[in-house]
């Protein structure tokens, strides 16, 4: 009898120090962000590899099983993910605790009530606000409230590894800032809008877009109209997603001075975006590269 008890006090134990919170992340670099801030306590996978286009995700079944034994679900929001409420309504998961990172986040390019002509997309602001580093910290906030929601008792280590993780994160950024300092105020072009926070950031100025509007493919008119605009400005970058066709930023670099730099915007982008910090790392690199 005593046996048993221990054997059972014993197996709960166990079960307690097994206790993992179960999320979902949209985008590879919230999984990563995840991990760093839950650790063993955590399994987290994601559904946008950092190669393909997040604004377009075609709903697969396999997608609404996942979530369907999650505990967390968390997204950019801003509409980024319109793709999103489709597997969380097939998921029939009434528990799951969907998250919108973007709560905290100081936020741009928010168009005017009557301002419809912005194109299909971000009709919210603009939602790439992962790629200014300095907004790790209010989305580190809201995934520790969602965990430490399913799991209260390890809060503690949740914002103990969150301040290891921030502090080492600073040190890169103080890093990143004093590499792009030589390059304030210099212009470059970009397929899309996901560079705007990063600009922001680093103060580069975003002279244009290869969209004549965001979701919007090239046309031959506006590509003209950036080949004059980037010889004319001394542009020596095309920052161009890894999920874009080329061929129009190509041609551009064909007529001018500048390079098309092939810049991941999530982790597994390129093969050394292995992470959110080593992704950061890479951009920097490749555009103080091009800038000089
Ligand atoms: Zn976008």
């Amino acid at each position: 009898m005593r046996l048993t008890l221990l054997i059972l006090v014993t197996a709960v134990g166990l079960m307690r120090v097994q206790a993992t919170v179960r999320v979902v992340t949209t985008l590879s670099d919230l999984a990563d962000l995840t991990e760093q801030i839950g650790g063993d306590r955590v399994k987290v996978d994601y559904i946008v590899r950092g190669d393909q286009n997040p604004h377009f995700v075609e709903v697969k079944p396999s997608y609404m099983i996942r979530l369907k034994s999650a505990d967390v679900f968390l997204m950019i929001g801003m509409e980024l993910e319109l793709w999103a409420p489709q597997i969380i309504d097939g998921s029939r998961n009434s528990s799951l605790e969907a998250v919108d990172l973007s709560k905290g986040i100081e936020k741009l390019e928010v168009p005017g009530k009557l301002d419809a002509s912005q194109g299909d997309v971000h009709r919210y602001g603009n939602p790439h606000y992962w790629l200014d580093p300095r907004n790790i910290r209010p989305m580190s906030e809201e995934i520790i409230a969602a965990l430490a929601q399913v799991s209260p008792s390890d809060e503690q280590y949740f914002r103990a590894r969150t301040d290891v993780y921030l502090k080492r994160l600073d040190g890169k950024i103080a890093e990143w800032e004093a590499t792009m300092k030589p390059f304030r105020g210099r212009k470059i072009v970009t397929f899309h809008k996901s560079w705007t926070y990063f600009a922001n950031w680093l103060g580069l100025v975003v002279a244009d877009e290869v969209e004549p509007k965001p979701g919007i493919a090239p046309t031959p008119g506006h590509t003209a109209e950036l080949i004059q605009l980037v010889h004319t400005g001394d542009i020596k970058a095309v920052v161009v997603e890894p999920y874009y066709d080329t061929s129009a930023p190509e041609q551009i670099a064909r007529s001018t001075n500048a390079k098309v730099l092939r810049l991941p915007t999530s982790v597994g982008g390129v093969d050394a975006a292995k992470d959110y910090i080593s992704m950061m790392d890479y951009n920097i690199a490749m555009l103080a590269n091009a800038l000089k």
